[in-house]
C-alpha cells in the first residue's frame, strides 16, 4: 500500500549505517526532537503518534510538519494497534525501537484514569509483543519518569533507592511499564533501557507544563503561585534542557544492544537498565521564575502558598553518576542559556504578547 511504500522510504537510509528507529509519541515533545537528531546522523527513523488531544493537537500537528520537511514520516496511529505495530515491523527491520509515547500529565489522570492504563500500560504490552517476536528482535529504549520516585525518597535520587508506591496514577503506571518491561527482558531475553526523565524543558516543549504557564502569565501580567514546604523552603526541580535529554536518548540508543534471536535468551543475560536523566541540582521555582522575567524584560507577582502535605518533596533532584558513567551523559547546558532558547522560540511560535493563539 502507499502507507507502506511510505514507511519504507523514509527508513530507506538504514542502508547506509545501519539503524533503523521506530519512534513512538514522534509528533510529541521529546519524540520529536530525538527523531530529528536520530535523522540528521542518518539513521533510518519512522515515528508514530496519535495526536491526541490532551494539550492540543495543533502543536502536534506543527512538530509532525517540521519532521516531514526533514524526511521523516510520522504515522497516524495508535501503538496499542497490533495490526498497525505488525504492518510496521513486516516493513521495515528495526534495529531499534525509541518508545516515548505516553499519556502524560498529573492532574488529567484523576479524570482520565483509563488514558493512562491504555497508553502508558496497554500500548506497552502490546510493543513488548511486537518485538518480543520479531526476528531479530529491535533493542529497546524507553520513557519512564522521574516522578517514580516518591515523598520518602531522599535526594538526590538515586537508580538504587527502594521505590514506593509512587504518589500518581502517572508515576504509578511508569512504575509499573518498569516491572512490565523488566519481566519482558527476563522471558524473553530483549534488551532493554528505561529512562527517568526529570523535568524536560525547551522549544516545542509542552504547554500543559508548569514554566509554559510561568510565561504566559508573565506576557499577561497575571500572578504566579509559588508553593513552599512547612519550613518556608521553596519548591524546587531538577530541569533538564531538552537537547541534554537528546543526547541521553541517543547514548541510550546506541548502547543498548540488540538481542541475537526470536524467543531471546531465558536466563535473564539480555541487558536491562534504568537510568536517571536529569541535570543533577535543583533550581527553585522563584529562581526559574526570575530568569524568565529577565529574558522577557518583565515583572510578575508571586504569590506564595504553603503545599499542603509534609512538603519533603518539595526538595527533588537526582543523581546522574551512573548515567554519567555508563552514558557518557553530561547536560551541558546552564538554565540560562537554556531558557533563553525557550523565551526566543516561545515569542516565535505565538508571538507577543497576548501568549497562545488558540
Ligand atoms: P508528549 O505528550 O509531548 O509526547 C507524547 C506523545 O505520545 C504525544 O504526541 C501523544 O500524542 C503520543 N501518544 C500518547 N499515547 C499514544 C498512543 N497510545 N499511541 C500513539 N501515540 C501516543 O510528552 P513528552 O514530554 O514528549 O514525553 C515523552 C515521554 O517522556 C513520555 O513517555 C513521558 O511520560 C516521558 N517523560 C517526560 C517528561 C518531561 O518532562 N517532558 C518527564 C518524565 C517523563
Amino acid at each position: 500500500t502507499s502507507l507502506q511504500k511510505t514507511v519504507r522510504a523514509s527508513a530507506h537510509i538504514r542502508r547506509a549505517n545501519g539503524i533503523s528507529v521506530l519512534v513512538t509519541g514522534a509528533a510529541g515533545f521529546i519524540g520529536s526532537h530525538v527523531s530529528l537528531a536520530l535523522k540528521a546522523r542518518g539513521d533510518g527513523v519512522v515515528g508514530v503518534d496519535n495526536f491526541g488531544s490532551y494539550y492540543g493537537r495543533s502543536l502536534k500537528m506543527t512538530r509532525r510538519d517540521l519532521l516531514d520537511f526533514h524526511g521523516v514520516f510520522v504515522v497516524d496511529g495508535d501503538v496499542n494497534d497490533p495490526r498497525l505495530l505488525s504492518m510496521l515491523f513486516n516493513t521495515v527491520e528495526f534495529t531499534h525501537v525509541m518508545h516515548l509515547a505516553a499519556q502524560v500529565g498529573v492532574q488529567y489522570a484523576v479524570e482520565n484514569p483509563y488514558a493512562y492504563v491504555r497508553s502508558n500500560i496497554a500500548s506497552l504490552v502490546t510493543l513488548l509483543e511486537k518485538c518480543k517476536s520479531a526476528d531479530p528482535q529491535p533493542a529497546i529504549v524507553w520513557a519512564s519518569s522521574g516522578s517514580v520516585y516518591g515523598p520518602h525518597n531522599k535526594v538526590p535520587f538515586s537508580e538504587m533507592d527502594q521505590v514506593d508506591p509512587p504518589p500518581t496514577l502517572y508515576a504509578s503506571t511508569k512504575r509499573t511499564g518498569e516491572e512490565i518491561t523488566h519481566t519482558y527482558n527476563r522471558l524473553y531475553g530483549l534488551s532493554i533501557t528505561g529512562l527517568r526523565f526529570f523535568t524536560v524543558y525547551g522549544p516545542w516543549g509542552r504547554p500543559d507544563m508548569a514554566y509554559f504557564s510561568f510565561i504566559r502569565n508573565i506576557l499577561q501580567g497575571r500572578p504566579i503561585t509559588v508553593y513552599q514546604d512547612k519550613n518556608r523552603v521553596d519548591l524546587a526541580r531538577d530541569f533538564i534542557y531538552i537537547d541534554d535529554i537528546v543526547k541521553g536518548c541517543v547514548a541510550s540508543l546506541d548502547t543498548t544492544g540488540r538481542s541475537t534471536g526470536s524467543g531471546g535468551s531465558k536466563n535473564g543475560s539480555a541487558p536491562y537498565r534504568i537510568f536517571n536523566l536529569g541535570n543533577g541540582s535543583p533550581v527553585t521555582v522563584p529562581a526559574l521564575v526570575t530568569i524568565l522575567e529577565e529574558n522577557l524584560k518583565m515583572k510578575v507577582t508571586k504569590d506564595v502558598v504553603g503545599m499542603c502535605g509534609n512538603g519533603d518533596d518539595s526538595f527533588a533532584y537526582v543523581n546522574i553518576s551512573l548515567a554519567e558513567r555508563e552514558l557518557g551523559f553530561k547536560p551541558a547546558t546552564d538554565l540560562r542559556t537554556g531558557l533563553r532558547e525557550f523565551v526566543k522560540w516561545y515569542l516565535w511560535y505565538y508571538g507577543n504578547p497576548l501568549g497562545p493563539k488558540s
